[in-house]
């Protein structure tokens, strides 16, 4: 018996990167999953991959609601249950100075990060309450517990939004059985950067107490990757956590702690 036999998983930005790690993961270890993503070619892509008996592949947006709640639905109707939800759907927004952060900018990174983890635990409840389940937030130690790496103000604040919404949900949710938990990464290998904008001329303005690229992690010294990421997520999927709620998992190298 493997350690998701039996099981559904739901996973948000599942088409690359984080995401897509954990897909990987949940099915070695036998769950099907629902591989959710904005972008359909990648997320039909890794369904195929995976197989049609094991996943189906959604393109939504996480921060629309009616596409959410269909998202849901549609997992329902072609494996019957829910059981993991995996909210890692994010993206860094536009990296500047405060100053210089448009309304814009802070308005899109609260949309996806923030917005979109509320409606993804929302939509989920109604499939989780009678049987319980696991939600899983991919947070970050941004907005935690390292504010080193200036210009991340819009994401950071997402970012500790996110635990916060966690420990609430951890709370309000225990009575039906329903387990929260955020995983805290901090620099990885994954495409996120692709949609990240950097401001460097305006970044020059303010004084920045690390060196680019980010990635000093002592315990490896380079930047962690997607699947050691996805190894705490499978943890925390599975009923090898099952009195753990509330709780934030660092997955840094201790590149917070310096
Ligand atoms: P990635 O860009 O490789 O993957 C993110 C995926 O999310 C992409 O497939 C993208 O299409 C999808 N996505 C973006 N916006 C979406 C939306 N509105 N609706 C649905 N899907 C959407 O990035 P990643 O590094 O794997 O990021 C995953 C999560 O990990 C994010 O929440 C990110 O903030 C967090 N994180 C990443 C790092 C890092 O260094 N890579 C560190 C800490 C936290």
């Amino acid at each position: 018996n493997k350690l998701l036999s039996g099981k559904v998983a739901f996973v948000t930005g599942a088409a690359s990167g984080i995401g897509r790690a954990a897909v990987i993961r949940f099915v070695q270890a036998g769950a099907k999953v629902a591989i959710v993503d904005l972008n359909e070619e990648d997320a039909m892509r890794l369904a195929s991959l995976v197989g049609e008996e094991r996943a189906i592949g959604i393109s939504a947006d996480v921060s629309d609601e009616s596409a959410m709640k269909e998202a849901y639905e549609r997992t329902m109707e072609r494996f019957g249950q829910l059981d993991i939800v995996f909210a890692n759907a994010g993206r860094n927004g536009t990296i500047t100075p405060i100053e210089h952060l448009s309304l814009d900018d802070w308005n899109g990174v609260v949309e996806t990060n923030l917005t979109g983890t509320f409606l993804t635990v929302k939509h989920a409840i109604p499939h989780l309450k009678e049987n319980g389940g696991s939600i899983i937030i991919t947070s970050s130690i941004n907005g935690n517990r390292y504010f080193k790496n200036f210009g991340f103000s819009g994401y950071a604040t997402t970012k500790a939004g996110q635990t916060g919404f966690a420990k609430m949900a951890a709370a309000e949710l225990a009575q039906f059985g329903i387990r929260v938990n955020s995983i805290c990464p901090g620099a990885i290998d994954t495409n996120i950067d692709d949609s990240t904008n950097r401001d460097d001329a305006l970044l020059e303005e303010i004084v920045i107490p690390i060196e680019y690229p980010l990635g000093n992690q002592p315990l490896a010294g380079k930047s962690g990757s997607a699947k050691q990421v996805a190894d705490v997520v499978l943890f925390f999927a599975s009923n090898m956590s099952s009195h753990v709620t509330g709780s934030e998992v660092y997955v840094d190298g201790a590149e917070s702690l310096l």
